[in-house]
């Protein structure tokens, strides 16, 4: 019996969402008694592997196939599986990101494993392994309880934190089976629309709504996404009206995100637009009518015109940057 986390690379390099899986897999390794082992696929450095260690991966597992150089669904499951198999562990933790959403269901099948998508917490150490998740994409909270021997859960990103818990860990190479069915489908190359952050693993996002009155105003939105390191989001009517590419629609029919902030700004805060957002750590909703629902789930909010605000917080940026 043991914990393994499939930890997600990007470019070489862990998110802050992937050292939070790691934190969530160490609590429940320790609960269990047992230890935490990582697993790795893709070209990851050492010293960056070693970074697991801080949060409590005692062991790290690196795959570096050429075929798993970029992510493909089916054979990352089989290698993960693969992974919990060899290591006789019989919970496996993933971030529930893009990626981790469409991993999750794949690895709890093969390993005949009950399913816990979008947990926000710690099972429950009353006995039965409950785990509370979102539900109603983020409208309420269900407890799911696995009764199975294999567990599988996917963590929501900032559910839980960071938690230091620092070990040594050993890293070890692990050269899994690869079946060519499992890459019946392959990605040969990665070309990226922009050179600007990828809406789905951004930390920090800044999003325009019908209140902006068209697409000629978005220099605002994103040159102070510029200014913060941010990724550009929209609502539903604005990518509908082709202002903004369908790419950066959030929300019940768009993309769900989680980052640590999300500036709202010209958007009403209607309930399908929060089935994408809420979750978000920090919202900051900058809206002209104070009765904007979207103020009801928001830490900060500005009542006021949007380009008489967001100017005067592009100038402030610019001169603490300055
Ligand atoms: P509006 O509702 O028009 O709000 C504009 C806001 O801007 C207002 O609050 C106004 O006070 C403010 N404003 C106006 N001028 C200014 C100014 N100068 N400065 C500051 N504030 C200003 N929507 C999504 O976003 N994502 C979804 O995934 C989604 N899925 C849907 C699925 C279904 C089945 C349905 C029926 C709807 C869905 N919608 C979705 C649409 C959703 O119901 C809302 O219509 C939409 O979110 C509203 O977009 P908005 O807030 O940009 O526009």
């Amino acid at each position: 019996m043991s914990v393994l986390v499939y930890v997600e690379q990007v470019d070489g390099k862990f998110k802050k969402s992937v050292f939070e899986a790691v934190s969530y897999a160490k609590a429940i390794a320790d609960n269990q008694h047992t230890n935490l082992t990582a697993i790795s696929i893709g070209n990851v450095a050492d010293s960056e592997l070693k970074e697991l260690g801080k949060y409590g991966a005692s062991k790290i597992l690196k795959v570096e196939a050429a075929q798993l150089k970029n992510f493909v669904n089916q054979a990352y499951a089989s290698v993960i599986t693969e992974a919990a198999q060899k290591e006789g562990a019989d919970i496996v933790v993933l971030s529930n990101s893009f990626s981790g959403k469409g991993l999750a269901p794949r690895v709890a099948v093969k390993l005949k494993a009950g399913l816990v998508d979008g947990a926000v917490e710690l099972p429950s150490s009353n006995g039965e392994f409950s785990v509370k998740k979102t539900a109603f994409s983020g409208k309420a909270f269900a407890v799911t309880t696995l009764t199975s021997a294999n567990k599988v859960i996917a963590l929501n990103p900032n559910a839980f934190g960071i938690k230091e818990n620092a070990v040594d860990p050993t890293i070890e190479t692990f050269s899994p089976e690869i079946k060519p069915t499992d890459l019946n489908t392959i990605i040969k190359e990665i070309v990226r629309a922009t050179n600007k952050v990828s809406l789905p693993d951004a930390e920090l996002v800044v999003s325009g709504g019908r209140g902006l009155k068209g697409p000629e105003n978005w220099g605002m939105i994103e040159e102070l996404a510029d200014l913060l390191g941010a990724a550009t989001a929209c609502s539903k009517p604005v990518s509908d009206a082709d202002w903004r590419p369908h790419s950066e629609h959030v929300g019940q029919t768009g993309i769900a995100i989680s980052p640590n902030l999300y500036i709202a700004i010209g958007i009403s805060g209607a309930i399908q637009h929060l089935a994408g957002v809420s979750s978000s750590k920090v919202i900051v909703v900058i809206n002209k009518d104070p009765e904007a629902p979207f103020f009801k789930v928001a830490d900060y909010g500005i009542v006021g015109d949007a380009f008489e605000v967001v100017p005067k917080i592009i100038a402030a940026l610019k001169a603490h940057k300055g």
